[in-house]
């Protein structure tokens, strides 16, 4: 489905992404293979088109975080490596193996039930193993005294029979932090790792074809942890003070249009609870806005946009499906103007950082009713509407 209503509307500029990715790959040299992370519908930038870009640009391996994620990409012609970085219920190994989706394996238990249901099929799953070595999260935990198990839970799954090891991976907590504390922390992490598989590789007598571990803020900072593959995300996209360091643009731009504009006296109060009183005689623009499109409510009366004369702020509680902009001193913008809500002249990592949030945080959160359109060389190459019609 797709729409062109002008209402409020995201860019998903192709062009940008694909410069993004060729600097990432310069920045990573040659031998280092690139795993695009596409979860989540990109960061919400449309994980079909994203992937697309990334297949079509030699990118070597996507990552998702659920099965229907990856489904989404096969059944629309992705046919480049997928791993899931997520958990798959283990009734759902037939389906990964026909589609050739990779699967990560995070503890014994589920090598267990992976490797079951794979010989109950007379297939081999292809997987990844992963090890928890300070996130605390998913993954054999292999820190201080769980080492020898961790070591040796991990050579039980890769010899289990339906099991095809192909790789390897670990997570970082806090590469994208500054200070020596952080620092230090991803360096044992990845110290941690690395005897991990040195210990593994040796007694299995074998080597792990693809190790990673580096997510945006180890690809920007830690050039010792890329091993053979490096995983960003946010980087992709263009977001986040690393970004800006190495020359990338945003990916998505979020728009918006002014409905109505209305003049009050001063002393009007504005939307539900009144939180804001106009001091002076104002123009207030409506903008079709709202948190049911991705607007946090907690951005009330603390925010800008960005209109063709610049800045204008966000005054009172932003509702359901709209809000209201001070257009006082911006007598050019007029109803039908385009504003921009973020993007190039409004970054979100202002506006994240104004919600006390990270800007992953706000571009997932543009929902499905806003319609997204794809730009490449410029132009529109198509358009989307997630609703159900
Ligand atoms: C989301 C995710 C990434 C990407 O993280 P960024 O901070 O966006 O680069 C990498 N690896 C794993 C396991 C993830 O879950």
């Amino acid at each position: 489905m797709e729409s062109d209503l002008k209402r409020t509307w995201a860019e998903t500029d192709l062009d940008a992404l694909l410069h993004n990715y060729r600097q990432i790959r310069n920045h990573i040299g040659e031998n280092v293979k690139f795993l695009a992370v596409v979860k989540a519908d990109a960061y919400g930038h449309g994980a079909v088109m994203v992937a697309r870009t990334m297949q079509d640009a030699g990118a070597d391996y996507l990552a998702v975080s659920s099965i229907d994620e990856a489904m989404e990409l096969r059944v629309n012609g992705i046919t480049m490596p997928i791993l899931i970085l997520g958990h798959t219920p283990k009734e759902q190994v037939r389906k990964l193996i026909e589609h050739n989706i990779t699967q990560a394996v995070t503890c014994k238990a589920k090598a267990e039930e992976y490797s079951a249901e794979a010989v109950k099929t007379g297939g081999s799953l292809k997987v990844h193993i992963k090890v928890d070595t300070g996130m605390s999260r998913l993954g054999f935990l292999c820190e201080g005294d769980m080492f020898e198990t961790g070591v040796s839970g991990i050579l039980d799954a890769v010899n289990m029979p339906g099991l095809d090891t192909e790789g390897i991976f670990t997570h970082f907590a806090v590469s994208d932090e500054p200070g020596e504390e952080c620092r230090a922390y991803t360096l044992h992490q990845y110290e941690l790792f690395t005897s991990v598989i040195d210990s593994v590789e040796e007694k299995w007598g074998r080597k792990f074809k693809i190790r990673h571990c580096a997510n945006t803020g180890a690809v920007a900072c830690y050039p010792e942890t890329y091993l053979d593959m490096v995983r960003p995300g946010l980087l992709l996209y263009g977001y986040g003070d690393f970004a800006k360091g190495l020359g990338l643009k945003p990916v998505m731009t979020l728009k918006t249009t002014v409905s109505t504009i209305k003049t009050y006296p001063a002393g009007t109060s504005v939307s539900y609870g009144g939180i804001f009183k106009t001091d002076r005689v104002t123009r207030m623009g409506v903008v079709p806005y709202g948190y049911a499109d991705g607007f946090f409510r907690s951005l009330s009366n603390k925010c800008s946009l960005y209109s063709s004369e610049g800045p204008v702020s966000q005054r009172g509680k932003i509702c359901m499906d709209m809000s209201m902009i001070d257009l006082t001193d911006k007598p050019g913008v007029d109803v039908g103007s385009e504003i921009e809500i973020f993007g190039p002249h409004n970054p979100v990592d202002d506006m994240a950082k104004t919600a006390g949030t990270i800007p992953y945080e706000l571009t997932c959160a543009v929902s499905k009713r806003v319609p997204r359109s794809y730009i490449k060389g410029g132009q529109v190459i198509d358009r989307e509407l997630l609703l159900r019609m």
